[in-house]
């Protein structure tokens, strides 16, 4: 059965910034889906403008990884979905923010942390490949380059389970820019390409790794078991 991914995103520059709507017309997300979509992975859009905030509880019921971008309204994101979000992630769900994700509701109750870091002007970097022999670095070289805006240590996250990418840049700063983490029974790969205003989404080697990372990210079993409390009223040994 394919991997059903739900993309979740804010969707609010492409239609306020003349810049954004010319690199992305129909919104980062549609763009994605048509480079990510495949027969073993099918992506359901969600938007922060559509009913529900673009998550109903059936979706969410039915989504095996939730890819996330956010930016300039992470406070509009209702503390009641977020929360729906950290649970299916403890049951097993996979999660992806991308981005400015960092600073997004779920991933910094899921991880646990503030999500700050350092930020400044787009240009050239280099992402280094840390992990070749993981899942998530198949067939990406052992280094790359991109145009994407600067993101810098300090990255006030918690011990990464592991450091998959890290990214120099241009003015002399770098970044573990790509991180996973278990939570509960869930997976979650952070990577830092996406700003709106830069076309670092469109590099094929970025493209390679997000699609690596919702494979990594799904969850490995549909076992009945999802993290619930149980409690035992008759004895094992008979
Ligand atoms: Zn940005």
């Amino acid at each position: 059965m394919a991997i059903r991914v739900t993309f979740w995103h804010e969707f609010r520059h492409e239609k306020t910034v003349e810049k954004v709507k010319s690199i992305y017309p129909d919104g980062l997300h549609a763009y994605l889906k048509s480079c990510l979509e495949c027969d073993d992975i099918k992506i359901t859009l969600a938007a922060l403008d559509d009913p529900n905030q673009g998550i109903t509880d059936e979706l969410l019921e039915n989504t095996d990884v939730l890819m996330w971008w956010g930016h300039m309204a992470h406070h509009e994101v209702n503390d009641e979905l977020v929360e729906k979000i950290r649970k299916r992630v403890y049951a097993g769900m996979g999660f992806l923010p991308l981005h400015s994700a960092h600073h997004s509701k779920p991933f910094k109750r899921i991880i646990g942390c503030t999500g700050n870091l350092t930020w400044g002007r787009n240009q050239k970097a280099i992402v280094w490949n840390l992990a070749p022999w993981h899942p998530i670095a198949k067939d990406i070289p052992l280094n790359f380059q991109i145009i994407e805006e600067l993101y810098s240590e300090p990255f006030y996250i918690p011990k990464p389970d592991e450091i998959i990418f890290a990214t120099w840049f241009e003015d002399g700063n770098i970044f573990r820019g790509g991180v996973t983490y278990r939570r509960g029974l869930g997976k979650i790969f952070y990577f830092h390409t996406g700003h709106e205003e830069v076309e670092s989404l469109k590099d094929q080697n970025v493209q390679r790794v997000i699609k690596n990372g919702i494979y990594w990210c799904a969850p490995e079993s549909t076992g009945s078991y999802n993290g619930d409390n149980l409690h035992q009223t008759e004895p094992i040994l008979k």
